[in-house]
């Protein structure tokens, strides 16, 4: 049976999968989401004695129903290869009492790698299925990881372009780096006088401009979406809940059939919707644990049910999660409103006018799976620290953010399911940070030089994504103004 795409603002805008990746986002602003979750129809057991592209297909298969077997396996096979640096693609670490799940193998070395390197071979399929002759411009907004994951997933795709902007000092040193000498002539990375979510406004913006739109299909382009808000993001992000739980059943840590908890640190809402969807097919998760930085909006609407963004934006040491308005909430609220267009719509139109909303009691009740808290500063600090001279284990600030987060929900509830932390960053990614969270004294020395103390102290090998970015030349040094975004749009396609 083929599964239909359809807007969360608009019941009459249904797509195939393969057009839902094209457009990325639906007429009017609404995100694409599925007419129905689909169940597994593999055992878990069976699920056991895959490996992760097997498993990719199993899953995959059942949300891109207008991929024939071999687009899809191929799409796969091209994205989980050599680029990660272990076989596994998603290995599991014990510490401490929860398994980390190390999303942060690949080219990159965070979790969007595990979706951006097989978002372009969907991409690239999907055009062809639909007969498009135009280029594919991808335009997208980063507070961090999406920018360079996105870029290295695209460089030298023939038949695409990519343009992305990030808040000039909204990331970190290594993050800048690694995006400003990004390679490929059909590359283009620019910094914006402003925050992340302005940055992704003015991307929605032009998204939105139908003048822009018919501009660029005169010259033999158009825009797609490479952001968390593209199906073609989320249902890649589901195989790794479910390789997670049959890793823990292969390894005797589980029974079949029984619940683990997941512990997702939370910016865009992408990755643990991702969870909440595996959840839905039937997979044995029972606490869906969204952890907050010190943007603790999540928080707070899981606590109230309302979402307020009326707040101070606060700059921390786990940026990719500095965001105020979670983008890939949408979808769950669609969900939770009986799957009801303009209810959902009424709720969004709110948020931009008004820059809240709030649910109703009966919405509420159906967020029970889900518990959220948030970490400060300090405490996720503290939450490296300690983890690090407890096991000798360390992690990233974002991470760190879940684990201590993970900490909190045990210390109120006593809950001792098997728990799964979505570890989305190399510690290597954010050495300065981490180094001094280990001991402060580091504060001093700079993020580079703090790498090979961190591959000292942890006993873990430098990533080839570091080491390539010391001696690369800078590429990128365009700099613009928020209202300037689609002028140099303009210019790089010219
Ligand atoms: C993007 C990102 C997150 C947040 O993920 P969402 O899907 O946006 O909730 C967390 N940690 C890291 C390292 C990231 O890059």
């Amino acid at each position: 049976m083929e599964l239909q795409y359809v807007s969360t603002r608009d019941a009459s805008e249904v797509v195939s999968a393969s057009q839902a990746i094209l457009k990325g986002l639906a007429n009017g602003g609404g995100l694409f989401v599925p007419t129905f979750i689909p169940k597994m129809d593999v055992s878990l057991e069976d699920l056991s004695k895959m490996t992760y592209q097997q498993t990719a297909y199993e899953v995959m298969k059942l949300f891109l129903t207008d991929f024939t077997k071999e687009e899809l396996e191929n799409c796969i096979n091209r994205a989980y290869d050599a680029k990660f640096d272990t076989e596994e693609i998603a290995p599991l670490v014990y510490a401490d009492g929860a398994y980390y799940l190390e999303l942060f193998h690949g080219s990159t070395i965070a979790f969007k790698d595990m979706a951006l390197s097989i978002l372009p071979h969907l991409m690239i399929t999907s055009a062809r299925k639909n007969q498009i002759k135009n280029d594919i411009v991808i335009l997208t907004a980063t507070s961090g990881d999406t920018g360079k994951a996105a870029l290295a997933g695209f460089a030298g795709v023939e038949g695409t372009k990519i343009i992305v902007f990030y808040p000039k000092d909204g990331v970190s040193p290594i993050q800048k780096q690694q995006m400003v000498t990004q390679t490929g002539d059909n590359t283009l990375v620019v910094g914006i006088d402003g925050n992340f979510d302005q940055a992704q406004t003015g991307v929605k913006k032009m998204f939105a401009d139908e003048d822009l739109k018919k501009e660029l299909d005169a010259a033999g382009y158009q825009f797609s979406s490479a952001n968390s808000i593209n199906i073609g993001r989320l249902v890649p992000q589901i195989v790794y809940y479910v390789y997670a739980y049959s890793r823990l059943l292969a390894n005797d840590k589980i029974k079949a059939g029984e619940s683990i908890n997941v512990v997702v640190p939370t910016g865009n809402f992408g990755n643990i919707l991702a969870a909440f969807y595996a959840k839905n097919m039937g997979l044995p998760i029972a606490k869906l644990i969204c952890a907050s930085n010190e943007n603790k909006v999540l928080f707070d609407f899981f606590r109230t049910g309302v979402y307020d963004k009326n707040r101070e934006f606060i700059l921390t040491n786990s940026p990719s999660m500095d965001i105020l308005i979670s983008s890939n909430l949408e979808r769950l609220i669609y969900r939770i409103a009986g799957e009801d267009a303009k209810a959902n719509a009424a709720l969004m139109q709110s948020l931009t006018t008004e820059g809240r909303y709030e649910i109703t009691p009966q919405m509420r009740q159906a967020l029970q799976d889900f518990y959220g808290n948030y970490s400060s500063e300090e405490e996720t600090g503290q939450t490296i620290h300690d983890l690090y001279e407890k096991t000798g284990y360390v992690i990233d600030t974002h991470t760190a953010v879940a684990a201590g987060v993970y900490g909190k929900y045990k210390a109120e509830t006593g809950d001792e399911t098997p728990t799964v932390i979505a570890s989305t960053a190399s510690p290597f990614k954010f050495a300065k940070s981490v180094m001094t969270a280990i001991d402060a004294s580091y504060a001093k020395e700079d993020d580079f030089a703090l790498i090979d103390k961190l591959s000292e102290i942890s006993r873990v090998e430098v990533p080839r994504a570091v080491e390539e970015i010391r001696s690369a030349p800078v590429r990128h040094k365009t700099i613009c103004a928020v209202d300037q975004m689609p002028q140099v749009v303009r210019d790089f396609l010219k």
